[in-house]
């Protein structure tokens, strides 16, 4: 999404949330003529203030403002004497901020940003259990000694990871024990890595491997054009691989894409629980050569961390 479409987004937004408030404004002064004569009475101050502003007549304005203030103050009064809010009838924009225009002075507001991260995160495959995963809140208090010195050093690689991105960045395998923050970090690189505006794919080996075998023959084309989306992304992010029921399909479906990656010098970020010998066995010694020679290897080292999570 470009910040053209959310602002397009955004002014779709006000204009209904406008609309709205009329349709509410109109059936209040249908069922309260008292209503509807103050908003008369306000609506004809447009024109005398424009008149006096021209004419610089700073006394009359000044009064105009005044009388204006008071008749707002009394239509609030009213609509509370109904029972009513005294906003009863203003528009309800999503964001309060900048009242759906997208700025909040010169600047984009935060709401647009929001946006386009979120369609980029939803394009990733990101799910609501991955967004909230950020390098700040990855918590380097559950590891302890030479455990939390390697993982600061991972946690660092990480940040720096995202910030020096290009389509060509080295990549990476998150290799360790389960519950040691590798999905976590993973996560927080994807979504580092799709806000910075890249195509990012986080996909489970799993989700993977079904995904290529709907594939297979041309049968689904929706599934043709994911796999397509596998090569060619920006940052392919494999989660989990190992938990996959694994064949010798699987392991030469992964060896191709991995090959057809490295190729083309795309990165991808692959995590594994599995260790150097349980990779070997399930794919195979040329994708361990491939993952051990070309990769930067991070090793998890620590405590499983959900474990103590639970623990308290
Ligand atoms: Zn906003």
């Amino acid at each position: 999404m470009t910040i053209q479409e959310a602002l397009q987004i955004k002014n779709r937004l006000r204009a209904d949330a406008e609309f709205a408030a009329d349709a509410r404004t109109e059936a209040l002064c249908a069922q309260y003529p008292e209503i509807r004569k103050i908003d008369e009475e306000l609506s004809s101050f447009g024109p005398s203030l424009v008149a006096a502003a021209m004419r610089g007549e700073t006394e009359t304005l000044e009064k105009l403002g005044k009388d204006n203030l008071e008749l707002q103050k009394k239509r609030a009064a009213l609509l509370e004497r109904f029972g009513l809010r005294p906003d009863e009838d203003a528009p309800k924009y999503a964001c309060a901020a900048c009242k759906d225009s997208g700025y909040v002075g010169l600047s984009l507001c935060g709401c647009v940003k929001k946006l386009i991260a979120t369609d980029a995160y939803r394009s990733a495959g990101l799910g609501k259990g991955l967004t909230d995963k950020t390098f700040d809140n990855f918590r380097i208090a559950f590891y302890e000694g030479e455990d939390r010195e390697q993982m600061e050093r991972i946690l660092e690689f990480c940040r720096r990871y995202v910030a020096n991105f290009t389509e060509e960045s080295a990549p990476v395998l998150f290799i360790g024990k389960t519950g040691l923050g590798k999905t976590h970090l993973s996560a927080a690189i994807a979504c580092g890595v799709a806000e910075k505006g890249y195509r990012v794919v986080y996909e489970s080996a799993q989700k993977l491997y079904d995904t290529y075998e709907s594939a297979r023959f041309g049968k689904d084309p929706a599934s043709v054009e994911r796999t397509e989306l596998y090569e060619n992304c920006a940052l392919l992010i494999v989660d989990d691989l190992g938990t996959e029921c694994s064949t010798q399909y699987t392991a030469a479906t992964f060896f191709n894409l991995l090959n057809t990656r490295l190729i083309n010098r795309k990165p991808i970020l692959i995590n594994t629980n599995l260790n150097k010998a349980q990779l070997e066995k399930t794919y195979g010694e040329r994708v361990l050569s491939r993952l051990f020679g070309e990769f930067k290897v991070l090793l998890f080292k620590g405590k499983d961390v959900r474990m103590q999570k639970i623990g308290g």
